[in-house]
């Protein structure tokens, strides 16, 4: 075991949002944060209910509130400690909101972090968060996509990243192999700025043969 994920053991943990030391998210806490909840759409942020956006009209995804809410810190935190409470949180919280997917096999898959990011941290967060979801909901989870080596994406327009993104993903082969067995294939990320990589991801999945894609998200950007 390496030091760092020993110490985290040794040290207490506190709430990322009250403090309170025990838990990365105190019950109190995960109470609050599903009072406050304003699921909205990827793309264009409106407000959302279910899979269809009244605002743009997008029917296949779903944020499940913004980055400055509670559930933003949330997935902050995750990203920061990776530690598998908070995962369970988020996948708890979401598993709740999701709107229903009416198809028979069901099978969700993480978009990819970086290698490096996946080494620095011991773990993907948004891999662990798409795990949990997967047995709370009854899906498959698989991971379908992988991250083309030496990519980076760092642009702040919605532009440069879609062209940064298409350059940064692709369908794995074990995942090109397997989209026949889903009716349906969900992509989850912790966090969304633009929906680039997401539409990025979906488009790929497609392109490789699946028919039904949805994306969700925790927290979008305002
Ligand atoms: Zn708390
Ligand atoms: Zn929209």
């Amino acid at each position: 075991m390496k030091i760092s994920s020993l110490l985290n053991l040794l040290l207490p943990l506190y709430c990322a949002r009250c403090g309170r030391v025990g838990r990365a998210m105190c019950e109190n806490c995960i109470q609050e944060l599903e009072k406050d909840l304003e699921n909205c759409c990827i793309i264009c942020g409106n407000y959302q209910k279910g899979w269809l956006c009244s605002g743009c009209g997008t029917k296949d995804s779903f944020a499940f509130g913004f980055y400055d809410q509670p559930i933003g810190l949330l997935a902050t935190s995750l990203k920061q400690n990776s530690a598998r409470h908070l995962a369970l949180v988020v996948a708890r919280l979401l598993a709740d909101t999701i709107p229903e997917v009416r198809a028979e096999r069901v099978v969700i898959t993480p978009v990819p972090t970086l290698a490096k990011h996946r080494k620095e941290r011991g773990v993907a967060h948004a891999e662990m968060v798409a795990r949990e979801l997967a047995k709370l909901k009854g899906w498959s989870y698989s991971p379908l996509l992988r991250r083309k080596s030496g990519s980076v994406q760092t642009g702040e327009e919605r532009k440069v990243r879609i062209q940064q993104a298409k350059m940064a993903y692709e369908v794995s082969d074990k995942g090109a192999g397997k989209l026949a067995d889903f009716d349906a294939v969900i992509i989850y990320d912790d966090i969304t700025t633009t929906g680039a990589t997401l539409a990025e991801c979906a488009r790929l999945l497609k392109a490789a043969g699946a028919k039904d894609v949805r994306k969700i998200v925790a927290a979008r950007t305002r």
